[in-house]
């Protein structure tokens, strides 16, 4: 059985879907950010928090966990500054908890959560994991203090890890029965969408000064079932035991700037967006793409869905929303 902690996120509930047609999937989630709707039937559910040593004893001497998968964080930049208590209480706190009850029950695979926020302002086209680790914002350090403990439990306590460095997700599940709803929703590909839906009266754009071709940040848009297949793949090679442990990037490869987002969710729709052009957003690094050939490499992943696959997706869910 899997442990998917956080199995009721975005990212998490699209894993879980994919992994019960080939696992059994025990999801523990507090529902803070997570929506219980979104947990497919097939697996199993606790609704509890990592924070909580009595829940973590339960799950794991009640279930036979082989492995676990941790989605289970907050994720928001701009919060992380304003709020570092709250990041590393629960990113790093909790984990924390989740890693010490593993040991102690002898679980010892370990699927994490990790972004490309870890990386800061990297100067260079494309970021391969060779690039030094430099988080410039508490949420980012939250993820490589992680990390870190990571590779000192697996020398000292023979515990086995594959590190998923994620770019910007996006994108809903092809069933159109889950998709991307986070409340206050902060991401670019869902604002435009309600936007062009008319739930929001326009799209702001954050910086048109930026050193790039047409101003605009870039970033490179992973779909969210790529980046569940890339789970899998991952949690085979930690079952199988071949792999070492290890760090990968999760992106496409190829970057976008918000203008050219904008403009494929116009081509998606058929819709007219109202753009504003406003300041940059403290904290947003000019161009992250990622070099995802490591993975592919090691692991045989690549992703497959381009960003007007994505946005299609992603307006599907946002025309019949169900929860
Ligand atoms: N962005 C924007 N307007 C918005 C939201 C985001 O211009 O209303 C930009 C943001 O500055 C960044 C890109 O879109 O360059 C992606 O932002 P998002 O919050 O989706 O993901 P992030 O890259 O911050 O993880």
């Amino acid at each position: 059985m899997i442990l998917v902690v956080g199995g009721a996120g975005y990212i998490g509930s699209h894993l879980v879907k994919d992994l019960v047609m080939e696992e059994d999937v025990l999801v523990l989630d507090n529902l803070i950010t997570g929506h219980r709707e979104a947990i497919d039937q097939k697996a199993l559910f606790i609704h509890g928090d990592i924070g909580d040593p009595f829940v973590l004893k339960t799950v794991f001497k009640n279930y036979p966990i082989k492995s676990v998968m941790h989605f289970a964080a907050y994720s928001l930049v701009g919060e992380s500054v304003l709020d570092p208590q709250k990041y590393y209480e629960n990113n790093v706190g909790s984990t924390l908890n989740l890693l010490n009850a593993m040991l102690k029950h002898n679980v010892k695979n370990f699927i994490f959560s990790s972004t490309a926020a870890t990386y800061g302002i990297p100067n260079v086209e494309l970021i391969d994991e060779t690039i030094p680790a430099n988080p410039i914002n508490p949420y980012g350090k939250s993820k490589l203090m992680i990390e870190e403990i990571l590779a000192d439990y697996a020398s000292a306590y023979e515990m086995k890890y594959t590190i998923l460095r994620y770019f910007n997700a996006a994108g809903a599940h092809e069933s159109g029965e889950i998709g991307e709803k986070h409340v206050p929703e902060t991401h670019l590909i869902p604002l435009i969408l309600q936007h062009l839906a008319g739930l929001r009266k326009n799209i702001s754009v954050f910086g048109t000064d930026y050193d790039t071709p047409d101003g605009t940040c870039i970033r490179d848009y992973i779909h969210v079932t790529d980046l569940a297949k890339a789970h899998i793949s991952a949690l085979h090679s930690l079952l199988n035991g071949w792999n070492k442990s290890a760090v990968y990037n999760l992106g496409n490869g190829q970057g976008f700037s918000v203008k050219e987002v904008i403009e494929t969710c116009e081509q998606v729709t058929g819709l007219k967006a109202d753009v504003v052009y406003c300041e940059r957003r403290a904290g947003d690094p000019g161009r992250l793409v990622a070099s995802a050939e490591k993975i592919k490499r090691e692991l045989g992943w690549e992703a497959e869905r381009n960003l007007e696959q994505i946005i299609q997706s992603a307006w599907k869910w946002h025309r019949n929303q169900k929860y």
